[in-house]
């Protein structure tokens, strides 16, 4: 059998009919840049968010970057971000000079660990940007509260987490000043091609969106800031269009598997329901915790990445290669250790949760359209490694 990471194809196929039609009505309109695909694209993710403003624009890289641009960070302004992330979050703070100002993880949830970030404010701390890893929000009410006690702006990266919310029922991206989304294939909602959106529901920092996606002219060639290009497609547009109605099903079908791999690592005896965060001789594998549950909401955690912990994590995957199952390390290496972040003067050590979590995490196959067949196959495989 095989069971790769991510087969994008099921969910082409299953919308093929009306895809194709999006591609050709834009073909035929020959108008590819914003307009009237991107305007309508805007309104129904503004509707689906519960948000004042979105736009669309070229990445999640670009998404981070406008926010950042918009809030005015400056070369030598200190920004706070998890170390354990996507390369992106810290990689538009260290572009605009800014000083990315690295926190440990929480050990249950990888997010940002609210209690890191307090201690790290100086007077040149500008924002924070907790990022919503593998589709599991942030605990965004102490980090909100910490932002209002020292005006601190928030950015919210969401880029994993289109349709997560927090404990408030709140859509993760519109808790903070600027919620950041992509739209990259392989994300939980993607495009035919790069594609992201930025939210907000302040009508200032919207202005300032909307025209640093566009170089900053307003009128157009009258330029009061420096923008950018951060245009997203009409294609790119027309494609979202078609694909959102069916992003929460999606969604509760990506929370489907996760339960059912969970159930099934825990029969087996190789994990406990508790959300452990440390090996011991029973729990041979540290299992994923949706730690905002309840009854009356949904969506707390997306599974945009269904992540494990195990001992002998290379071996694993190479076990696991063999028998054409496909997975993947988000991340192997905290910001902290990249070599082009050396001039930050981080040892090992410094951030032990983060490093904990890289050199024992693998993330398993967990795209809607996989069968309980294919999951049982890949926790049989791992039963066999570990025994
Ligand atoms: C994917 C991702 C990004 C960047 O998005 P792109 O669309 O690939 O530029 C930023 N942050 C996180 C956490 C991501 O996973």
């Amino acid at each position: 059998m095989k069971v790769p990471l991510l087969d994008l194809k099921p969910q082409y196929n299953s919308l093929k009919l009306e895809l194709d039609e999006a591609l050709l009505r834009v073909a035929e309109s020959q108008y590819f840049i914003l307009g009237p695909e991107v305007d309508k694209m805007e309104k129904e993710f503004c509707n689906f968010l519960g948000s004042k403003y979105a736009y669309g624009v070229s990445s999640g890289t670009d998404a981070l970057l406008l926010a950042l641009m918009a809030i005015d960070i400056n070369p030598g302004d200190e920004v706070i971000l998890p170390t354990y992330s996507f390369f992106a979050t810290a990689g538009v703070v260290a572009r605009l000079n800014a000083v990315p100002v690295l926190t440990d993880c929480d050990p249950v949830t990888f997010n940002i660990d609210p209690n890191d970030i307090e201690k790290r404010i100086t007077k040149k701390t500008k924002a924070i940007i907790p990022v919503h890893l593998y589709g599991q929000s942030a605990d965004m009410d102490p980090i909100m509260e910490i932002a209002q006690k020292h005006n601190l702006y928030v950015i919210e990266d969401a880029a994993q987490a289109i349709s997560t919310q927090y404990k408030n029922g709140k859509s993760v991206g519109t808790i903070g000043h600027i919620g950041c989304y992509s739209f990259f294939p392989s994300k939980n909602l993607g495009c035919f091609g790069d594609g992201g959106l930025v939210t907000t529901n302040d009508d200032e920092l919207a202005y300032k969106l909307k025209i640093m996606r566009v170089h900053g002219g307003d009128p157009k060639y009258y330029h009061k800031v420096i923008g950018g290009n951060f245009r997203i497609d009409a294609l790119q547009a027309a494609v979202l269009s078609v694909k959102l109605p069916h992003l929460n099903s999606w969604s509760q079908k990506r929370r489907n598997n996760a339960e059912l791999y969970s159930k099934l690592f825990i029969e087996k005896g190789l994990a406990s329901a508790e959300g452990m965060t440390q090996f011991n001789d029973i729990e041979k594998i540290l299992l994923p915790k949706a730690v905002y549950e309840s009854d009356t909401l949904q969506n707390f955690h997306i599974y945009n990445q269904y992540v494990v912990r195990v001992k002998h994590r290379d071996e694993l995957r190479a076990f696991l290669t063999d028998k054409s199952i496909g997975t993947e390390i988000y991340y192997p290496i905290p910001f902290h250790l990249q070599e082009c972040f050396n001039y930050l003067g981080h040892n090992k050590n410094d951030f032990p949760v983060s490093e904990f979590c890289a050199d024992t995490s693998v993330a398993l196959p967990i795209y809607p359209e996989l069968s309980g067949e294919q999951i049982n196959y890949v926790v049989d495989s791992i039963e066999e490694f570990l025994s």
